[in-house]
């Protein structure tokens, strides 16, 4: 099986439950050993499940930050609590990072994507910090801070 084969056969091998009559056919087979072998087509699939999202791949760092930033669990509502999430993201400090799941809420930031290698912006944390202090709020995460400092809008407000 080739890439094109593997892609115009998605919308029938991808479905779950998938019926015994489709997995236990020769061709199912080679589909899904395409995908455990075609790096391409597994990050194909990758943006295909993004897309079912609701969200475009394209405006993520690459396709992998994309699968892990948009995945939501119905027993985790917060990803930091979830086994499955790898990657988190901060808006407000525009910051990719692992979660540490020793019980508090820490993280370590990433730079580099984890599966290519595609560079990640750098954390706004540090700015974060400074330009509440200059207004004033030595303790934003207890503070009552201004309302675009909640998410990203604070630094895509500013030039
Ligand atoms: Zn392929
Ligand atoms: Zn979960
Ligand atoms: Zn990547």
């Amino acid at each position: 099986m080739n890439c094109s084969e593997y892609r115009a056969n998605y919308a029938e091998f991808d479905k779950f439950p998938l019926p015994r009559e489709v997995w236990d056919t020769p061709e199912w087979t080679a589909w899904i050993d395409h995908f455990h072998q075609c790096n391409e087509c597994a990050d194909w699939d990758l943006a295909q499940r993004v897309i079912k999202r609701g969200y475009d791949p394209q405006s993520f760092p690459c396709v992998h930050i994309a699968d892990q930033i948009t995945q939501t669990c119905d027993q985790h509502p917060d990803p930091h609590d979830c086994p499955d999430v790898l990657i988190v993201y901060a808006p407000r400090f525009d910051e990719y990072a692992i979660p540490i799941r020793d019980g508090g809420p820490s993280v370590v930031c990433i730079r580099f994507c984890p599966w290519c290698g595609v560079q990640l912006p750098e954390s706004k944390s540090t700015r974060w910090f400074e330009e509440l202090e200059l207004l004033g709020y030595d303790d934003p995460f207890l503070q009552d801070i201004p309302e675009e400092y909640l998410t990203d809008q604070w630094y895509k407000n500013s030039t």
